[in-house]
This record gives structure tokens, C-alpha cells and sequence, in this order.
């Protein structure tokens, strides 16, 4: 079974990490693929969002951290939605994991606040139709994604009390963000001075 992990990921945190860790032993993936959107097209309006390639490497470095947990060989980042032109849609995403894998079984696995906007995604019948879905739980959450036609499985993961959002904020206000990233994000964060304004 591969896994798809798809965010904007601005930037990579513990929690991405948990989640990504915890999908991959509990469904027992034989890969996890992180796709690092090139645009995505839900949050452009609202904020400037730090350059795809800065948002890659950040995530090359804290997938480092799943060496440990022996995990390391079953994740690749992928750059397909930042190589894509235009809008990163799931569904062509899935699509072409598809055409590479027809023979396994796609997972795509998002948080309980994208299971819950679901209904905003493009092309959400078809992405349905493409994957089962994976429910990491941050918060018990129940699940209108059935609804729509996905077959869900919900993965309770430890719960990391954190989200890109906050991390943006907290370095923009000169607060620590020890302890919430990886220390090669951290210092990768510092060297490029980025969320500073
Ligand atoms: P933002 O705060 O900017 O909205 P985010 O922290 O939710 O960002 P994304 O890159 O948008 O990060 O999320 C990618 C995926 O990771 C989504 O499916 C989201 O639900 C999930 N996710 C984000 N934070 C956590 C967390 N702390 N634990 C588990 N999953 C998470």
C-alpha cells in the first residue's frame, strides 16, 4: 500500500513527522510519498507563501529525523505538484501515482481538518475513487468524508500539539520554536531568515 502525505508544509513540523511516522507503521505503507504542493490554490489568497523549493528542502531535512524509527527507506518527498504547472490538485496527484502503481493501493492521508473540508477540494468524486483515505486524529473529529464516497480509515496518532500556522506567528513575535521542528529546520528557518516580518 503507498501512502500519499500531501501539505503545504510552511514550514515541516513534529506534527507532520507523527503523523507521517504513525501512518506508515500502523498501516504497515510500503512507501510514503510527502508531496510538497507547488501551489496550493486554497491558501495562495490569503498569505504569501514561502517559495516551493525552500518548503522542499525544509522537509528533506526533517524526514532525517524518521532514521530512527527505521523509517527512512519507506519515504520519499516528492516534488510532482511543485514540477506540475499551475494549481496542485490532489486529484492529478493521485492520478499519476496511479499510472506509476496500478497495481497498489493508494491511501491518502490528511489531518481531521482537511477531512473535514473535503467537500472544497476539486474533483473530490473522483480523488474518492482513486485512494482510501487515512484520518490522522488531532482532534476527535466525526467524518463527513464517508459522505462523499471515500472509504475511511481513522489512525489515532499521539498528539503534537502543533501547526505551521502557530509556527509562522511565533517567529514573527521572537518566540522560540525549539521543541515544535527538527533542529535542521530550525536552523534552516534562522539561516534564511524566513516568517521574520
Ligand atoms: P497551517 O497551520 O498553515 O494551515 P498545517 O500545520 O495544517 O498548516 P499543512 O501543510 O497545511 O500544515 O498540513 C499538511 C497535512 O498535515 C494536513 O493533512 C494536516 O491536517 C496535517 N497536519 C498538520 N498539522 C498536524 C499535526 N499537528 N498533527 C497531525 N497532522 C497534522
Amino acid at each position: 500500500m503507498i501512502g500519499v502525505f500531501g501539505g503545504t508544509f510552511d514550514p515541516v513540523h513534529n506534527g507532520h513527522l507523527v503523523a507521517a511516522r504513525e501512518v506508515i507503521s500502523r498501516l504497515g505503507l510500503d512507501k510514503l510519498y510527502i508531496v510538497v504542493a507547488g501551489m496550493p490554490w486554497q491558501k495562495v489568497d490569503h498569505r504569501e507563501i514561502t517559495s516551493a523549493e525552500d518548503r522542499f528542502r525544509m522537509v528533506k531535512e526533517a524526514i532525517q529525523d524518521l532514521k530512527w524509527a527505521h523509517l527512512l527507506d519507506r519515504v520519499e518527498v516528492s516534488r510532482m505538484e511543485m514540477d506540475r504547472p499551475g494549481p496542485s490538485y490532489t486529484a492529478d496527484t493521485l492520478q499519476a501515482l496511479h499510472e506509476l502503481y496500478p497495481e497498489d493501493e493508494l491511501v491518502l492521508v490528511v489531518g481531521s481538518d482537511v477531512a473535514a473540508d473535503l467537500h472544497t477540494w476539486d474533483r473530490v468524486k473522483e480523488v474518492a475513487t482513486l485512494c482510501k483515505l487515512a484520518v490522522v486524529t488531532r482532534v476527535l473529529a466525526t467524518l463527513p468524508a464517508a459522505n462523499l464516497g471515500f472509504n475511511v480509515v481513522e489512525v489515532p496518532i499521539p498528539f503534537e500539539d502543533v501547526s505551521s500556522s502557530d509556527i509562522r506567528r511565533r517567529i514573527a513575535s521572537g518566540d522560540s520554536i525549539t521543541g515544535m521542528v527538527p533542529a535542521s529546520v530550525e536552523s534552516y528557518i534562522r539561516e534564511k531568515g524566513l516568517y521574520r516580518e
